[in-house]
């Protein structure tokens, strides 16, 4: 449907009272945008035909330079916990959606470009991002799709053939880059922030919340909005607020409910891959349970849970590997909080989505390692010692588990030949840690066998889950210098690998190397939130 555009340049950064978004065009100073990237799966979402993509103008549009036709462009107001403290007023400062396409399966998806200029959320920055992050956020959002991973995607990814001044470093020495724009594509993009702003504006604003959460759970959780009372009581789980909490009476209770499970399934997935977000702060948490906002994310190398990619982190860690389960919960209560303050919960149904959150990561969790080492059943102390074992060695996360699947599971074999199949990951081991690892191989190789399962089909399973490509940073960074210097088939290349991550991919092999020594010298792989 045509909708009346009203292009609006007043892009004055100020705080916006009692809405949700502000109307905004893109306003990207462009020569020559090129186009370097696109996702066909995505365009396939969009029923967008790939000949689209040549058109000469398709750099143009998805730069934000010309508009899209029936589009109706704003930028969202949201606020959001920064590093645990309340910032106020964020909002998409660079993010403009363009508006929303209703497919063929009646699915709603919202096109959105990130680097198309200033919007009233800019605050001090220029709303505009460079070549080396809009390429790291392109190929995640793809890599964490195919991974399986709940995620924002990307439809495009356009250089706009102007530069950007960013100081990297924050060393007073910065440098123009290449800028960029990547499409991106989701159902929806609000975040637990989008309705923490209302809730932080005092009375006046609560019902905008409310409003909000009516809008979301309508157009976003309809078997919520659908179900009748007797659908939505759902089964026991033994949780002490069970008998207290009635979803079926509180749509905005049972919705809770949901985004706590959505969120804690999406964060066990994350520790399943070894993937590291980097700046999990609540505006970059999204309502409908998707991975949103890559700036500095990080997959793990070698196991180490303090890995923390995001310099601007250190040495808090605050957002390391391993803390992001328990991040996760109170970003999740800083969300229930506004929910409540707008009372559309009770204490009770408060205090059961957080205990849902909790229950079920460590389902999820649990699921996830079971499946990843192939175990017929959990069994916290074989995981836990392997981790522990992963984190001395200081083995590689990914390549650990796919070599695993090769361990017969056979309690004949002789200690020399036990760790054979690991050997590529268990480097420059002395006797004593050989020691450790052989008597954690016996142990797992015993929980094993009584399981009845194929050595075959146990390697199939495992290496269903396992990848054997990830979006390790040198790989990135790699694709990055080339295209800095207009290269961009590196960028291309790797997408098609990290497309299909779980299979072998002959010729494909050193995508799946360990970091090279130049990977870790100060400097060249260094991420920060600026970007
Ligand atoms: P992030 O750390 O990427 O989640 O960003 C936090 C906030 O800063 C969001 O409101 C962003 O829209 C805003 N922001 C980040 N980079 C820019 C930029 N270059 N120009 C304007 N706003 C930005
Ligand atoms: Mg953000
Ligand atoms: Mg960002």
């Amino acid at each position: 449907r045509e909708l009346p555009t009203d292009p609006c340049t007043d892009v004055i950064p100020r705080q916006v009272f009692h809405a949700c978004y502000s109307k905004v065009s893109p306003s990207v100073q462009v020569s020559n945008p090129q186009l370097v990237a696109y996702s066909l799966p995505v365009a396939h979402i969009l029923d967008l035909d790939p000949k689209q993509f040549e058109r000469p103008d398709f750099a143009d549009i998805f730069s934000g330079a010309s508009s899209l036709a029936g589009g109706f462009s704003y930028a969202q107001c949201y606020g959001g916990h920064q590093f645990g403290r309340w910032a106020g007023q964020l909002g998409d400062g660079r993010a403009i959606t363009l508006g929303e396409i209703v497919n063929s399966k009646s699915q709603r998806w919202e096109l959105q470009l990130k680097g198309a200029g200033k919007t009233p959320y800019s605050r001090f920055s220029d709303g505009l991002a460079v070549l080396r992050s809009s390429i790291r956020e392109f190929l995640c959002s793809e890599a964490m799709h195919s991974l399986g991973i709940p995620t924002t995607r990307a439809l495009s990814l356009v250089t706009t053939g102007t530069y950007v001044r960013r100081d990297m470093f924050y060393d007073g020495n910065p440098k123009d880059e290449p800028g960029a724009v990547v499409c991106r594509v989701a159902q929806s993009f609000l975040r637990f922030g989008s309705f923490q702003i209302h809730a932080s504006r005092g009375k006046e604003d609560l019902e905008i919340v409310k409003t909000l959460a009516d809008y979301t759970i309508k157009y976003h959780f309809p078997r919520i909005e659908n179900t009748t009372k007797s659908d939505r009581l759902s089964s026991s789980t033994g949780l002490e607020n069970d008998s207290i909490v009635d979803l079926a009476s509180n749509k905005y209770a049972a919705w809770a409910v949901e985004v706590a499970e959505r969120t804690a399934s999406l964060i066990a997935s994350w520790q399943g891959v070894g993937f590291t977000h980097g700046v999990m702060n609540t505006d970059n948490m999204s309502v409908l349970g998707l991975t949103i906002d890559y700036g500095p994310f990080g997959f793990l190398d070698v196991f180490d849970p303090s890995f923390t990619p995001n310099t601007t982190d250190l040495p808090g860690r605050r957002y390391c590997f391993s803390n992001q389960p328990d991040v996760g919960l109170w970003n999740m209560a800083q969300f229930i909080s506004a929910l409540s303050s707008a009372d559309l919960l009770n204490e009770h149904e408060a205090d059961y989505a957080l205990e849902r959150y909790a229950t079920r990561f460590m389902n999820e969790y649990q699921a996830v390692m079971t499946k990843k080492l192939g175990l017929p059943k959990y069994n916290k102390q074989v995981i836990s010692e392997l981790l522990n074992n992963m984190a001395v060695d200081k083995v590689d996360y990914t390549n650990f588990f796919r070599l695993l699947s090769n361990v017969k599971a056979d309690l004949t074999t002789s200690d020399e030949e036990l760790l054979v199949p690991l050997k590529p990951v268990l480097l420059d081991i002395g006797q004593e840690r050989k020691e450790a690892w052989t008597g954690w191989v016996r142990t797992y190789i015993k929980e094993l066998s009584g399981s009845g399962v194929q050595d075959e089909d146990r390697k199939a399973l495992m290496n269903s889950v396992n990848p054997k490509y990830i979006l390790r940073n040198y790989l990135c960074q790699t694709a990055i210098d080339m295209a800095e210097q207009g290269d961009f088939k590196e960028v291309r290349r790797l997408l098609k690998v990290i497309e299909r991550p779980y299979d072998e991919q002959p010729g494909m092999d050193k995508y799946a190397r360990l970091p090279p020594a130049w990977a870790s010298r100060p400097g060249v792989c260094m991420l920060s939130c600026s970007s």
